[in-house]
């Protein structure tokens, strides 16, 4: 089924303003996806109508929220199609999400012990396992990529072994856009017990993923990167994990029973989710899922593919254009320099056309190093941009190509 743009964009207000006297064009969605009105409404009804702390209040408002954070819960369980809703952690977001596993398996790991994370990755998905390699006296290992942006397999094959203990690895590269072959990574790391993270954070607005389908052991997502608020997130884990990790942070709602000799913790999932939880951030989480799902994530994938496949070819045609991750698997983002023309000064003239792209290393240094560049320009489709944004975007690019050069 195909979309109808024109409509979608009237659910987002912020697609209206101007930016330095121009039509805004949004080409950040990799960074954070815009709000639809449903959310922005579900956030105003929320403060307006049942703002109260949940889980120990016997009060109207507090059973409210609590009642509505539990159903988003339930509706990010049913997206993920998570066994169970335990297995649904409201977390800050994607590094809250894997920083509660690095800090989980302090106590699992040994010297000896190796962690495989691949060489796409974002800094949330490095420096967390590095310094659980500090800890523990564990050795970090890397999955190498080639030219196009993808993960050689054969080297991962390599890197397994009996001493792999953790294989994490993003599902699509935000500095890319690659989409990473994780069922064959969970299947092969599975052979050696090792246990799998996905970080989730660029697939989650594109693709619906089905955690049993996957057999991952866990994955994590942000709700900014799809149409929900920042500051929330979640983590899916196995029962059984997360049955054995111990808690990340110790407060309230995680305990069940507290004197000064000893604490014993909550049942799952409340014990690693202590102190007061971003409640409002949790039930807009579960609106920004029904939206689009309302939508559907085949003919959002389908359209972005469209956009990708428009905005490569236009942009190849500019002379000294190069796109970095040319992988066939790629989801909707364009990473590209100009020759000799610093990717912050293209952001800059873009910006003054109304045009937001990323500049910079996305925080992905290492993909930056293996290209031997400072950094690029990132354009990041979602399925409320159009192909005129794109000839915007396009007509900006070398504009900037003429004014740098
Ligand atoms: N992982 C990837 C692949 C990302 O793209 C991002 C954000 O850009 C993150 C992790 C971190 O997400 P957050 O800042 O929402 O925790």
């Amino acid at each position: 089924m195909s979309l109808n743009i024109e409509n979608i964009r009237k659910d987002f207000p912020i697609l209206n303003r101007q930016v330095n006297g121009k039509p805004l064009v949004y080409f950040d969605n990799a960074a954070t996806s815009q709000t639809p009105q449903q959310v922005i409404d579900c956030i105003v009804d929320y403060y307006s109508g049942y703002n109260a702390n949940i889980h120990r209040g016997v009060h109207t408002l507090s059973q409210e929220a609590t009642d509505k954070y539990e159903e988003a819960r339930l509706k990010i369980q049913a997206h993920f199609n998570a066994k169970k809703t335990h297995e649904i952690i409201f977390t800050s977001g994607t590094t809250h999400g894997i920083n509660l596993i690095a800090n989980g398996f302090s106590s699992l790991l040994k010297k000896d012990d190796e962690i495989i994370v691949s060489a796409l990755e974002h800094h949330s998905n490095i420096v967390p396992w590095q310094m659980l390699c500090e800890r523990t006296g564990a050795t970090l290992k890397v999955i190498p990529m080639n030219q196009d942006g993808e993960l050689v397999m054969s080297e991962f094959d390599k890197l397994l072994s009996q001493n792999t203990k953790l294989v994490f690895v993003n599902h699509i590269s935000n500095a890319l856009g690659t989409i990473n072959p994780i069922e064959a990574i969970i299947e092969k790391a599975h052979q050696f017990d090792a246990a799998v993270l996905v970080d989730g954070a660029q697939a989650c607005p594109h693709i619906k993923p089905d955690v049993q389908a996957l057999d991952v052991d866990f994955y994590v997502a942000s709700a900014h990167k799809m149409c929900g608020p920042t500051g929330v997130g979640i983590l899916y884990g196995k029962e059984k994990w997360l049955n054995l990790l111990p808690p990340y942070q110790g407060g309230g709602e995680m305990i069940a029973e507290v004197t000064f000799e000893r604490t014993t913790y909550a049942d799952l999932p409340h014990k690693f989710e202590a102190g007061t939880p971003n409640i409002c951030g949790g039930i807009a989480f579960g609106a920004a899922i029904d939206y689009m799902n309302a939508i559907g994530f085949d003919a959002i994938a389908n359209y972005e593919h469209e956009l990708l496949e428009y905005a490569t070819e236009k942009l190849l045609a500019i002379d000294g254009l190069k796109i970095y991750g040319t992988s066939k698997h790629k989801t909707s983002v364009v990473s590209f320099n100009l020759e000799g023309i610093h990717p912050y000064d293209v952001g800059t003239i873009l910006d003054k056309l109304g045009i937001a792209v990323r500049t910079g290393h996305h925080c992905a240094q290492p993909i930056m190093d293996f290209f031997k560049i400072p950094g690029t320009v990132r354009a990041s489709f979602a399925f409320y941009n159009t192909k005129e944004e794109i000839d915007a975007l396009v007509a900006g690019v070398k504009k900037a190509q003429m004014m740098l050069s």
